[in-house]
């Protein structure tokens, strides 16, 4: 492997094995729902600036067109209301470079290895600016990653001038600025080189013979919650089989599915004990807790009081409120009597686990 980019290098220093699977084995990983979503708002933006679309219309139809081949379900609306906003719009520039790719040797030594990716934008000014977007769900600093550092790096590099880098949170409609000094460029490009040369030094082994899960471990965490190799991933280790190919195999699935979440549920058991007693626990960005859950209690007359509003508003009370299963079963009808009543019987669907017997 001689070429590497902020993403392979992040899943390697993340964990190890999770790297080694997608990245050297290119075992196919099960698409993650912020892969997806962020992929698909690269896309509006990147087409709507080439095209120097500032339109609704044209979000909104791009929003629909991305989504139409994607691998999960995800609501054209999110993708629109991500992407046209200000924090978009107002980076509409004439002399913007839109999802420039670059390549670059990490260090003047012959072989170095080298780095690549795609920026999602830059301008010339008097001093460049580079700007990437984020679908995160919270904000952080543009040296939070080493990402920006090794674009600005690359950038100053090309340009011999200073980096201006902003991350935009298309989420939240906020957006985080750095000047890049130059030990911040300097920084990310030893990161990059550090572990590039750490990689290549393991792969040799490897080629050698030894054992890949020693050299490549998994390391559980938080990255686990994106990992599209979780579900083959038993106690940090990845067995070798991927998709199901016979009824037995099925079976087995089945079986660690039923000790896993019994497993589950008695780690998630011991833990809250842990934090009853002691306090919160974090792990990477996630941070177990004993949180409150805030929910409306409705009294009659509460209720009476919405029926009245809503009548106010001339619109019919009947289709926002109706009875749920659980408050039903407290009147001990017969179920004959709900579609005499009036009631429709619906059937759906779900995933599940039941007796067999
Ligand atoms: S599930 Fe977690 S430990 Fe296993 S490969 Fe993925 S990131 Fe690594």
């Amino acid at each position: 492997m001689e070429v590497f980019s902020h993403s392979r290098l992040s899943k390697y220093e993340s964990c190890p094995a999770a790297f080694y699977r997608h990245y050297v084995l290119e075992a196919p990983e099960v698409p993650s729902e912020p892969l997806v979503l962020g992929k698909a708002c690269h896309t509006v933006i990147e087409t709507a600036m080439r095209l120097g679309q500032k339109d609704e219309n044209f979000f909104r139809l791009m929003s629909k067109a991305v989504l139409d081949t994607a691998p999960i379900p995800i609501e054209p609306e999110e993708v629109f209301s991500l992407t046209c906003n200000d924090s978009v719009l107002r980076e509409f520039h004439p002399g913007n470079k839109i999802e420039e790719h670059l390549l670059a040797s990490l260090s003047d030594e012959p072989f170095a290895p080298q780095v690549q990716g795609y920026i999602d934008l830059w301008r010339d000014e008097n001093c460049v600016q580079l700007v990437d977007w984020k679908t995160n769900r919270k904000a952080y600093t543009p040296t939070d990653t080493k990402q920006l550092g090794l674009y600005a790096w690359y950038l100053s590099k090309l340009t011999g001038k200073a980096v201006r880098g902003k991350l935009v949170f298309l989420r939240l409609n906020e957006a985080i600025e750095h000047q890049f000094s130059c030990r911040d460029m300097e920084d990310a490009r030893e990161w990059a080189l550090t572990l590039a040369l750490e990689i290549q030094k393991k792969l040799y082994k490897v080629s050698k013979g030894e054992d890949c899960q020693g050299l490549f471990p998994a390391t559980p965490g938080d990255p686990c919650r994106y990992c599209g190799f979780a579900f083959e991933c038993v106690n940090g280790e990845l067995p070798v089989p991927g998709e199901i190919k016979s009824y037995d195999e099925a079976v087995k699935l089945g079986a660690e599915v039923l000790r896993l979440e019994a497993a589950l549920n008695q780690m998630k058991g011991y833990l809250k004990g842990y934090v009853e007693a002691c306090g919160p626990v974090v792990v990477g960005g996630r941070k177990f807790l004993i949180a409150p859950t805030n929910y409306w209690d409705w009294s009659s007359e509460a209720v009476q009081a919405v029926i009245k509003k809503i009548e106010e508003g001339k619109k019919d009370p009947y289709s926002f409120l109706k009875p749920d299963s659980y408050q039903m079963k407290k009147l001990k009808w017969d179920e004959k009597y709900y579609e005499i009543l009036g009631a429709v019987r619906k059937t759906k669907y779900a995933f599940k686990h039941v007796s067999a017997n």
